[in-house]
Formats: structure tokens, C-alpha cells, sequence
């Protein structure tokens, strides 16, 4: 065992590798980031192609490690889920979300990432309903975004939690979608409002590879069944300009704005960017 400052000691097994110690690191870091003060939320607004303006904020969660720096979610949350605080983490996360919407979003709505262990732990409806409550935010004004890997396995029981959620007029949307296995057949049994084009069909959308015409098709396939389809990633005013001759419904990307703290958004007007 290895003194690791005060009062806290870490046991290194011999022949653990580097990667297996940070690993534990932040599984004990992350049992104590929450009373700690240490997650903050960063909100980046979603353009409405029409109404150039900003119609939401996905709020992304990080971590301000006191040695290590601002750390990924990509690195932290799958360690949340693996020691169970994914939904504690999780609750933190809305409940900040939903009060800045109060506070500072104006109209505009703030969408949530909920992970699949979050989304099917028991209590999860009546916890959203409980934070509603508490912050006092329109239901409407509440976007839960979901990955195809909530939806596996329990379909029904899925199904169930989403019509729950329907019901109190919160709003789901399909993230990452096009790159999971069935997407397809996920939009004919659940009832979405929303899809979230992954962002490597836009980094692809000039490249000839096909991507174009995948965007093309998600559009359309939108449009049909009453899906606002959102794009992410957009980077170049090249690619905005393809998503607006495509009619895409919304945008958001490093174009517009990167995840930011509120206050640094309040001055951020959608409309300097176009043209
Ligand atoms: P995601 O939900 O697909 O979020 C989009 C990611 O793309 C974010 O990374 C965002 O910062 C990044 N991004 C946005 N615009 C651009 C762009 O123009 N170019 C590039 N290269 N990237 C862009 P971030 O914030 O690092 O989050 C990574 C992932 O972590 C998210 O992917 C989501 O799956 C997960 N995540 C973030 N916050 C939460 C949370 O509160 N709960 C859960 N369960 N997962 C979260
Ligand atoms: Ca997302
Ligand atoms: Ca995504
Ligand atoms: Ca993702």
C-alpha cells in the first residue's frame, strides 16, 4: 500500500498497469466529485435553421479533477457506469440542467444525456418528475437525449419508461444516430421527436463517400415521420451551407459555439454566423 496523502491510501497491485491505476484513481475520485464540487455542466446551444435562432442547450458534463485537469466525459462516464453512480451522476446533471433553463435559457429548451444504466434504473420517471417539480421547468422544455443502447435488450419495458416520459410531456430524442445496428427499426417502435445525425456524417459530407447521401436520406426519412433531424459536429460554414440547401431542421457545432459556461453564452447571437 502507498501513502497518497492525508488519510487516504491506495492499495497498487503488483503488476497493474498504468492504465488499471488511473482507472481506480478516478473510480475513488468520482465517489466524492459531486460533494466535492468538482462536475460542472457546459451548455452548447442548437440552431434552428429557420428561425436562426438558438432553440436549445445540450448540456455535457465535466469533470475538474483536482490533480488531472478537466477530464472527458468519454473517460469518465463509462467509469460511472461500471461502479454504479452513473444515475446518481446523472440526477446531479439534470437537476443542474433544468435550473439553468429556469434561470437563464429564456424560451429555449435544454436536453439531457441520459446513459442506458441511468435510463432503466428503477425510480427513473419519478425522478425527472421530481426535478420538474423542484426547479419548476416546463416539461416541454425538457429533451432527454437516448443511444440506441438504452433501447436494447427490454424493448418493452423501454417502450414503457418512454411513453411514461411522453406522457409528462418531456421530449426524446435518438442520438449518435446511424451509428448503431437498428436504428431503423428503433424509429418504428419508439416514439422520438427528435434525431441527432452522428457527427461523422457531417465531418464526411464533402468527402464522396457517401455520407451525403446518407444525410439526404435521414432528411427525408425526418420528414415523413414528423422527426426534427438535428446535425452535429458542423465545423465549416461549407457544411452549414449543405445542411441548409438540404433543409436540415437544426445544427449545432463548433461553427456556432463550443460547450460553454453560461454566462459566456448569454451574449451569443446565432445570426453573425450565417452568410
Ligand atoms: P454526444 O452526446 O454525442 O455529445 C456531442 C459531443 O461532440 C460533445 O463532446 C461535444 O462537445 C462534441 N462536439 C460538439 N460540437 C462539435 C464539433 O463541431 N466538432 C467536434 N469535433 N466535436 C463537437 P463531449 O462534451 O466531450 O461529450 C462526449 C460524450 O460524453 C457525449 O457525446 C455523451 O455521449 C457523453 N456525455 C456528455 N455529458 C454527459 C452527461 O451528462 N451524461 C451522460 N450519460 N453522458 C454524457
Ligand atoms: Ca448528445
Ligand atoms: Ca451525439
Ligand atoms: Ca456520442
Amino acid at each position: 500500500a502507498k501513502r497518497q496523502g492525508r488519510n487516504t491510501y491506495k492499495v497498487f497491485a503488483p503488476g497493474m498497469d498504468a492504465e488499471e491505476q488511473t482507472r481506480l484513481e478516478l473510480e475513488e475520485g468520482l465517489a466524492h466529485a459531486i460533494a466535492r464540487d468538482e462536475l460542472l455542466v457546459l451548455y452548447q446551444p442548437r440552431i434552428d435553421l429557420f428561425q436562426r435562432s438558438v432553440v436549445s442547450y445540450e448540456a455535457l458534463i465535466r469533470w475538474r479533477h483536482p490533480s488531472r485537469g478537466l477530464i472527458s466525459p468519454a473517460t469518465f462516464i463509462p467509469i460511472a457506469e461500471q461502479s454504479g453512480r452513473i444515475a446518481e451522476i446523472g440526477e446531479w446533471v439534470m437537476r443542474q440542467a433544468c435550473r439553468q433553463a429556469v434561470a437563464s435559457f429564456g424560451e429555449a429548451s435544454v436536453s439531457v444525456n441520459v446513459s442506458a444504466l441511468q435510463f432503466r434504473a428503477k425510480g427513473f420517471v419519478e425522478t425527472v418528475m421530481r426535478i420538474l417539480d423542484e426547479t419548476g421547468l416546463r416539461p416541454e422544455r425538457l429533451e432527454i437525449e437516448l443511444t440506441e443502447s438504452a433501447l436494447v435488450d427490454d424493448r418493452d419495458q423501454a417502450l414503457g419508461i418512454l411513453r411514461h416520459l411522453k406522457k409528462l410531456g418531456v421530449r426524446v430524442s435518438l442520438d449518435d444516430f446511424g451509428t448503431g445496428y437498428s436504428s431503423l427499426s428503433y424509429l418504428r417502435v419508439f416514439p422520438f421527436d427528435a434525431l441527432k445525425i452522428d457527427r461523422s456524417f457531417v465531418r464526411d459530407i464533402e468527402s464522396g463517400d457517401g455520407s451525403l447521401a446518407i444525410l439526404e436520406a435521414v432528411l427525408r426519412l425526418g420528414r415523413a415521420m414528423r422527426l426534427r433531424v438535428v446535425a452535429e459536429g458542423v465545423e465549416t460554414a461549407a457544411q452549414l451551407d449543405i445542411l441548409q440547401r438540404l433543409r436540415c431542421d437544426e445544427v449545432q457545432g463548433y461553427l456556432f459555439a463550443k460547450p460553454a459556461e453560461p454566462e459566456a453564452l448569454a451574449n451569443f447571437d446565432p445570426v453573425t454566423v450565417f452568410d
